[in-house]
């Protein structure tokens, strides 16, 4: 036995030394450098004391210096330290470790495995196969921890490709039946979606550890099979294997995709019957929460969240959800705003419950509140939202703020938020901005190209939106049912009626999709609007399904402007059966009976509609100033500035009457005097609309309304002499389509 006396030993060793070392000495004489001194050691190195305390790479760099100035450097247990620093800490490097590894004359399996780890670890299954081959090359034996370490790091393209291999050696070596070996092969298989072979090693295994039955499950769960998932919990049930925590959650996940109520009920007397530890059981109740919640059992998730000790977010949001999914919004707000602390997932959920309503205004009010609390930051998730939000408005300025945003922060514009944006830009009617940010977008998918073709195609600008799709088919995408919607109303747009027939037979001959009843409404529309009624109607005759509202009124709006009155009279019959309480079809006669003269019959309608109590839905029109959203309905008097509003619309009226404006009353169905007729036109919501934007704009400014229903005759007119008359650019959207008006005339080409 040699001792060791501590005051020799050099400076540089003790700036290595700490504490532990001390206590703990792994030294050899040499070391000291003074042979004189006595040294006691166990072992010839002084290596896992002082790797133990390394917490950096330049640190251990310093402790290999070290070594090789005392000639320890090729000590093969010195260097398997080293290697193994490299291969599992956190900032180790593996070219560091390949160094040394290379210097080493005949490591062990220990080593070679330590490697193979390393490779894994950090995302080169590619370099830990090659390392695994050299292994065998060299004649080094794996043992049972090289094919868990190898298959550790496997993607699933290199499981696909190797993974069938990897199992042979498995076997040839074998290490089959080795529990940890068999757990790799299953997660393994599953990553590439070799359902079967993974079932194989489980049914080959002895299924008596928990463990495995947790790898299947979590396998089953991630390829979608939860119904296998179902399946192996009865077959668990039976073997009385007793679950784990990280069983009951994966069942919970597969029960909640399942809607199994039953199932999960199950589960949860498991929950209250074993011991689980509390961190588990904050993971398990959300787990229960979501699962009741998801199958619409709101008073037993609520139950579930009020006996728990501990909630977090997670727990909050499930709750937010839930009522938000069972249609009560109202209560999903009452809890989204008692939360503790809100993250940006439950910031989107209750975003998204508004827009699920309609509540756009309601969406944008609480994105402010959000980024006033300012604790979250939103993300593209958000951003996707309230983009959605503000093109169903039309508010052009916050989408264009948003955008703005998104730019600033940074946030990632991945495809589904790139496409958020041409939509919202689209549905504000700015198709300049739009095609910009196509060209902008670093990738394009389908949906990339059919919202540019749809999205041309509702702004008129049908022949930019049919080149589109023959670039969309240049670059191998293949259109979708809602592609062709845009092709067919492109058509429609540009009168080529020829070529909108052709893409009709084609989006089934050539991509195999039936045409739905909007398809037939397109086709409809595109005839009807060259004034080949009969045709069209020839198409509702012979079409596969019954036609909607949307297929007859396309009929009716066709009627209208090729004052067909006997059509019309069959189309509206037939619309009326559909939507009795339509007041928008008997306006549309009642303006085809006007239009053709028929004063006796319209009188006749008239007295129809006001016996019948036959109402106009309440017409509704948006527009956005200053990132505000003001809304408007018919003869409303609720905005602040209603004053103004009202005498700015007489000023203009004037204006356009000196120009030889007569106003059209033949949409006033009140039995009133014609001043009193002119009156109830003058005060229609789009009208208000755009005398509060030219009063409160400069001449410059594009003035954007969105309507709830179609535009009327009268403020269609209206519209187009204000462009003419004022020199202002227009943009109306109306319930089918968009009306860009400017030097007095209007994209529809006055067919709406
Ligand atoms: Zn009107
Ligand atoms: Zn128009």
């Amino acid at each position: 036995m040699l001792t060791l006396n501590l005051g020799t030993l050099s400076k540089n060793l003790t700036c290595f030394l700490n504490s532990a070392f001390t206590h703990n000495f792994f030294c050899i004489a040499s070391l000291c450098g003074n042979p004189t001194h006595l040294l006691h050691f166990s072992t010839l190195v002084p290596s896992r004391s002082l790797l133990q305390t390394c917490e950096s790479m330049d640190h251990l760099k310093q402790i290999h210096a070290f070594f090789i100035r005392k000639c320890l450097s090729s000590d093969p247990v010195v260097c398997s330290k080293i290697i193994a620093f490299c291969c599992t800490h956190g900032s180790g490097d593996m070219r560091y470790a390949l160094h040394l590894f290379e210097t080493m004359l005949e490591p062990n399996v220990f080593v070679w495995n330590t490697m193979v780890k390393g490779y894994s670890r950090v995302g080169s299954p590619g370099n830990a196969v090659s390392l695994y081959l050299e292994m065998l090359r060299n004649n080094v034996k794996p043992d049972n921890y090289t094919f868990p370490f190898l298959l550790k790091g496997f993607t699933p393209d290199i499981a696909m490709a190797l993974g069938k291999g990897v199992h042979a050696h498995v076997c040839k070596f074998g290490f089959e039946f080795n529990e940890f070996v068999q757990h790799s092969l299953i997660h393994m298989y599953f990553m590439c979606g070799e359902i079967n072979m993974a079932r194989g090693v489980f049914d080959g295994s002895a299924k008596t550890d928990v463990l495995i039955w947790n790898v299947m499950i979590s396998g089953f769960n991630k390829n979608n099979k939860f119904e296998e998932s179902r399946r192996l919990f009865v077959e668990m049930e039976e073997k009385q294997i007793m679950p784990t925590a990280v069983t009951l959650i994966s069942l919970l996940s597969a029960f909640s995709e399942l809607k199994d109520l039953e199932a999960g009920r199950r589960v949860h007397q498991y929950v209250k019957d074993c011991n689980v530890i509390e961190s588990d059981l904050l993971i398990l109740n959300n787990a229960l929460i979501d699962m009741y919640a998801g199958s619409g059992e709101m008073e037993a998730a609520l139950g579930v969240f009020q006996r728990m000790k501990h909630t977090d977010v997670i727990s909050w949001t499930s709750i937010v959800k839930g009522f938000l999914n069972s249609g009560r919004l109202d209560l999903a707000r009452t809890y989204f705003d008692k939360m503790p602390e809100k993250d940006s997932v439950s910031w989107t959920a209750m975003i998204d419950g508004y827009i699920k309503e309609n509540r756009f205004k309601d969406v944008l009010l609480l994105f402010r509140e959000m980024q006033e609390a300012g604790d979250v930051k939103p993300d593209e998730f958000t951003m996707v939202s309230v983009l959605t939000a503000c093109a169903h408005l039309g508010a052009l300025e916050l989408g264009e703020w948003v955008k703005a945003y998104i730019d600033k922060n940074r946030i990632k514009v991945d495809l589904h938020l790139g496409n958020a944006v041409i939509d919202m830009y689209f549905k504000c009617g700015n198709v300049e901005k739009a095609v910009a940010m196509f060209n902008h977008m670093p990738k394009r998918d389908k949906f990339t190209w059919t919202a540019m073709i749809l999205g041309l195609a509702v702004n008129g600008h049908g022949r930019e939106s049919l080149h589109f799709f023959s670039q969309m088919l240049r670059a191998s995408e293949t259109p979708d049912a809602v592609t062709y919607i845009g092709l067919l109303c492109a058509c429609t747009h540009t009168g080529m009626v020829e070529q909108g027939r052709k893409f009709f037979t084609n989006m089934t001959a050539l991509h195999g999709i039936e045409p739905n009843v909007t398809h037939y409404g397109c086709l409809v529309d595109l005839l009807g609007r060259a004034g080949r009624l009969t045709e069209a109607h020839e198409v509702i005759k012979t079409m596969p399904m019954t036609p909607n509202s949307v297929v007859w009124g396309a009929l009716l709006a066709a009627c209208r402007v090729h004052k067909d009155v006997e059509m019309a009279e069959m189309a509206a019959t037939q619309l009326l059966q559909l939507e009795p309480e339509n007041g928008g079809v008997y306006v549309l006669l009642c303006n085809i009976y006007a239009a053709c003269k028929k004063w006796e019959k319209l009188g006749q309608l008239r007295r129809e509609m006001m016996d019948k109590g036959i109402k106009k839905t309440p017409g509704c029109s948006l527009i956005e100033m200053n990132g505000v959203v003001h809304e408007f309905v018919a003869g409303d008097q609720s905005h602040p500035q209603s004053a103004q509003i009202y005498s700015k619309i007489e000023e203009v009226v004037g204006d356009l009457k000196l120009a030889g404006y007569v106003p059209d009353t033949s949409e006033v169905f009140m039995d009133v005097g014609e001043e009193e007729k002119e009156k109830s036109v003058s005060r229609h919501s789009e009208k208000l609309a755009i005398a509060f934007a030219l009063m409160s704009s400069g001449p410059g400014f594009t003035i954007r309304v969105v309507k709830n229903l179609r535009m009327c005759i009268d403020c269609h007119e209206v519209a187009k002499l204000i462009s003419r008359i004022y020199g202002r650019k227009l943009i109306v959207r109306d319930k089918t389509r968009f009306h860009h008006f400017m030097d007095g005339s209007c994209s529809c080409k006055d067919y709406w």
